[in-house]
């Protein structure tokens, strides 16, 4: 029989259950056999449906968690990854003054600037994103966590104040190949194609990034950027072809190249 809806159904019906109801999931352990309302059995009934036709649990939930930070999430942005964590963590551990100067661009719903603040409060974090929902849901979880990043609607480095300078420029951008066949699979089919796609050969955006960002960092400054398992090779490539130093990519949890940087 076909699939449908998921690799965890059960998590998915109790979470939703739980968004329905407003119960928590653990209480329907501790006491499972109770009645609801009409009404939060139809709503229930409308996301289980929903859910059944693909859309993204985290869509449904209105939150992914990332960092441990409960995120807002909506259609207008990527829904964050565990992978993306990685380039957080890879990012703490750089030797970056204490002040340090960072900006995540093309930041969705904020996750990589926020994580990154969570972390180090003396660090002056903004954060671009191109698409205005995006930037309005990025500012709207900063300010729900209390976590300080300024947030500007800015195409890659288009509209950032011209003598911004950096030591860290963190992204990332959408790297699928407009053909891939992964494309029609899974959650993807549900996010914005504009933060998924990246031209042919997926790579469109990272080589805008690795063009344009040595005048907008400091010197010894670094550019960080998540791409696809398979483009480890070509993205270091692109880095030593405009003379980029100390080029390193690192892996994610599974075990794929993830993040490359210079
Ligand atoms: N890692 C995501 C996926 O393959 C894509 C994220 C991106 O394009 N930045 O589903």
């Amino acid at each position: 029989m076909a699939k449908i809806g998921g690799d965890s159904p059960k998590l998915d019906a109790e979470l939703l259950l739980a968004r329905a109801t407003g119960l928590t999931r653990t209480s329907f352990i501790t006491w499972p056999e109770r009645e609801i309302s009409e009404a939060q059995a139809q709503d229930f009934q409308a996301l289980v449906d929903q859910r059944a036709e693909g859309q993204p649990i985290a869509y449904l939930l209105g939150e992914q968690e990332f960092w441990s930070l409960p995120l807002k999430v909506s259609p207008t942005t990527l829904i964050p990854r565990p992978d993306t964590e990685c380039l957080v963590e890879t990012a703490l551990d750089l030797a970056l003054p204490a002040d340090a100067r960072v900006l995540d661009l093309g930041t969705g719903t904020g996750a990589i600037a926020l994580a990154l603040a969570s972390e180090r409060r003396q660090w002056q974090i903004m954060a671009t994103d191109r698409v205005a929902e995006a930037v309005e849901l990025a500012r709207q979880n900063s300010e729900r966590l209390g976590l300080p990043v300024s947030v500007l609607q800015s195409d890659w480095f288009a509209q950032l104040p011209p003598e911004s300078r950096f030591d860290l420029l963190i992204s990332n951008p959408p790297y699928i190949p407009a053909s891939d066949r992964h494309l029609g699979e899974g959650d993807v089919r549900f996010e914005p194609t504009s933060a998924l796609v990246s031209g042919d050969d997926g790579l469109d955006d990272i080589r805008t990034l690795i063009q344009n960002a040595p005048g907008w960092l400091t010197d010894n400054g670094w550019l960080m950027l998540e791409h696809g398992y398979d483009q480890g090779e070509a993205v270091r490539k692109l880095f030593s072809a405009a003379g980029w130093r100390a080029v390193e990519t690192r892996r994610d949890y599974g075990g794929n190249e993830r993040l490359t940087l210079a």
